[in-house]
């Protein structure tokens, strides 16, 4: 399904972007050179990129900032009609309850919502910050749109059909109701996980609310890649958010080119993004543009097996909800395409036992990549985000069974490659280790068949370039 779509999807991209350059004249350029002082910064270590975390015009805090954006009761009740209306592709939950008795309510988009399937899972978080709001009206609207365009649009019909896409308009709506960055104990809820390099965060028991509810949510549900709505600037941000020595530098995490090229993927769909003169390409490693620590991006990369990005989609962070609707315009294909990429990229399949013929959880490991990405629980799936037009060594683990490999030459569009392992020994001690470490029956089948849909479609661009 998806590599039938993904000419059409290319192509539909391409078109709206000349619409966009053609019809939009707002840029953010002029603002990228905006510098402001680094004593209005939140900490200490700033001293690069511009960075606008405060209102440009404090006269508007008097006035009333959130003028025209929903309130914390309008968000609940939009989240409830779109429940309502999209109940064919939609499910509606809460993930637990903000420090005032909030509930963190969830917008799952499936053509199964609330069934496990063989697919990969999606989740985006809004208003992380309190005082950036821009986040939680955009995923209103991409919620809206998907549904209004289910059937009718192949972008819409392939997110709904091939993934589970998960919506968290706000995860800090004390914050928000509150006009701060912080919840309603003044905590930055982006420096409340439990950190790589440090132990501040370690205590379960001092965790906020919100902090502990994603945690536990992402510990409930598979997630294969997710991101977080920022405001204040306007770059795309992978890790590691930290270094060891908390220096400000470049520290790369052990899949830097494929975060590299999934932040690409949201900075070359955006309206400018990637123009940015201050952030070549539009993103930045976040230990270089400046360290942070108990940051949700890297713990849900070492911890919930989930590559995440930290997006910054607004130079302002309250800008006037006029400005919503262009914001939603700028935003549109880049939110679409870093969903989509979970199925338009990598290297996707499933583990199977040889002697039940059923499925296997375990571990994919590619050589030369310290990471592993684990299976689903029910159907074995796996979806490994890989950089396109690279060859892998790909490795299937599972304790008690052979593990097998295979080369994989991945090009543009996603790859399937199922693994068939072999117990490692019958009940009678008898070795039953598959001599063959390579491509197996229907394995190579499915390769080949993908190469040869890939030939049809004929050359294929990175996604939404
Ligand atoms: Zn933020």
């Amino acid at each position: 399904m998806e590599l039938n779509l993904s000419f059409v999807f290319v192509f539909v991209s391409l078109s709206f972007f000349s619409f966009l350059h053609s019809a939009f004249a707002r840029g953010g350029l002029q603002s990228y050179h905006t510098f402001v002082s680094p004593e209005v910064l939140e900490n200490g270590t700033y001293n690069g990129h511009t960075r606008r975390l405060f209102l440009k015009d404090q006269s508007r805090r008097s006035v009333d900032v959130a003028k025209g954006y929903m309130t914390n009761s309008d968000l609940e009740a939009a989240v409830k009609a779109f429940g309502k209306r999209c109940s064919n592709i939609s499910r509606i939950y809460s993930i637990g309850r903000s420090v005032n008795g909030v509930p963190l309510w969830v917008i799952e988009i499936s053509d199964k919502p609330g069934v496990e399937e063989a697919e990969p899972a999606f989740k985006y978080i809004g208003n992380v910050h309190g005082d950036e709001p821009v986040g939680r009206e955009l995923l209103m609207l991409l919620a809206n749109w998907i549904c209004d365009n289910y059937l009718k649009d192949p972008l819409a019909t392939l997110i709904v059909e091939s993934t589970h896409l998960h919506i968290l308009p706000t995860m800090n709506p004390d914050g928000f109701s509150l006009r701060q960055r912080g919840n309603a104990n003044n905590v930055d809820l982006n420096r409340n996980f439990p950190d790589q390099f440090f132990s501040m965060n370690n205590d379960a028991f001092a965790r906020e609310p919100e902090t502990r509810a994603i945690m536990e949510w992402s510990s409930q549900i598979h997630f294969t890649a997710s991101a977080s709505l920022h405001g204040g600037a306007l770059v795309a941000n992978y890790p590691w958010d930290g270094t060891q020595d908390k220096r400000r530098e470049y520290n790369a995490c052990p899949d830097d080119e494929t975060f590299r090229f999934l932040a690409s993927v949201y900075s070359r769909s955006h309206y400018n993004m990637s123009l940015s003169s201050d952030y070549p390409g539009g993103i930045t490693n976040g230990a270089l543009w400046y360290p942070i620590y108990g940051g949700m991006q890297d713990w849900n990369y070492i911890h919930g097996g989930c590559f995440e990005l930290t997006l910054e989609i607004s130079d302002d962070k309250w800008p006037p909800a006029n400005e919503l609707t262009t914001l939603w315009k700028y935003n549109r294909m880049s939110m679409l395409n870093l969903v989509l990429s979970l199925v338009q990229t990598g290297i996707h399949g499933r583990i199977f036992s040889s002697d039940s013929g059923g499925p296997l959880p375990g571990f994919i490991t590619i050589k030369g990549i310290n990471y592993t990405v684990k299976t689903s629980r029910i159907f074995a799936d796996y979806h490994r985000m890989l950089t396109p037009g690279g060859r892998y060594k790909v490795m299937a683990t599972v304790p008690g069974y052979g593990s097998k490999t295979t080369n994989v030459w991945l090009e543009e569009a996603a790859m399937t490659v199922d693994f068939v392992l072999d117990p490692e020994a019958t009940p009678k001690g008898n070795l039953l280790r598959s001599a063959c470490e390579c491509n197996c029956g229907s394995l190579s089948r499915r390769i080949k068949y993908n190469l040869s849909k890939q030939r049809q479609l004929g050359p294929k661009r990175p996604v939404a370039l």
